[in-house]
């Protein structure tokens, strides 16, 4: 038996953040989609795919309580055999994935961090991404083509660089790895200031090899009033399947 077969895996959901570009009145995480808060639809993709032993939602610290019960009704429907846990959210999205990192236990061996913004990432990329890890993998993240041509400009509008973009990926959550991987790189990103805006990121700073898996264009990250538009049109449109 692989060593990993043995991990559990944990998915440190991050909601903290306060949702302002998205205009809702409330926090991203119980802006509704569809008649229900994204945490419920993040919490759907997580537990449908049975390979996660426990979830972390890092929530913002004026709404615990209301994510509490959105959770709670998830274990009512009969999911109970996943432990949930909230843990209140940082200043930033690397201090609220470090509030989750704190609350790891000794068998949270693999631990997946995925944005509830993503709420809509299908079960299968959370599979994925696990199966991955557990093949030998320590750093997984999902990736999509790029569609768009992508340019490198400075902080005058000037081009200075145009990259094949053959060689780009766009690049989701959720993001895998090895825990004590995840917890060095993080570790390690605070002795300096970091613009990385992904926890893969801080593993490539930190001299970590990362590997791409399939993306799904379910995984679209939730951002703006359009975003909503097009993910009410893929549960709508009957794309989604969790
Ligand atoms: O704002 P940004 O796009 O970086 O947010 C990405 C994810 O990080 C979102 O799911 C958001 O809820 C989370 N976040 C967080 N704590 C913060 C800021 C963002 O958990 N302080």
């Amino acid at each position: 038996m692989n060593v990993t077969d043995a991990m559990n895996a944990v998915v440190i959901l991050v909601a903290a953040g306060s949702g302002a570009r998205l205009g809702a009145g409330m926090p991203k995480v119980l802006a509704p989609l569809c008649g229900e808060p994204l945490l419920a639809h993040a919490l759907r993709g997580i537990l449908g795919c049975g390979e996660v032993g426990r979830v972390i939602i890092v929530a913002p610290a004026s709404h615990v309580g209301q994510c509490r019960e959105v959770a709670a009704g998830y274990h009512r429907r009969g999911r109970g055999s996943v432990r949930v846990d909230i843990v209140t959210g940082g200043a930033d999205r690397s201090a609220s994935v470090e509030a989750g990192l704190a609350v790891l236990g000794p068998d949270d061996g693999i631990v997946l961090v995925h944005d509830v913004a993503r709420c809509l990432a299908p079960s299968d990329l959370f599979a994925r991404v696990i199966s991955s890890v557990r093949a030998g993998h320590p750093a997984v993240v999902p990736g999509l083509p790029v569609t768009d041509t992508v340019k490198v400009v400075d902080g005058q509008g000037r081009v200075l660089d145009t990259p094949d973009r053959g060689t780009l990926r766009g690049i989701q959550t959720p993001q895998g790895f090895l825990r004590e991987v995840l917890q060095s790189a993080h570790r390690q990103s605070r002795a300096v200031v970091t613009s990385a805006t992904d926890d893969a990121g801080l593993v490539e700073r930190a001299g970590g090899q990362v590997r791409v898996v399939a993306g799904d264009h379910r995984a679209l990250k939730i951002t703006s009033p359009v975003d909503l538009i097009v993910a009410t049109a893929l549960l709508q449109g009957g794309s989604y399947a969790g």
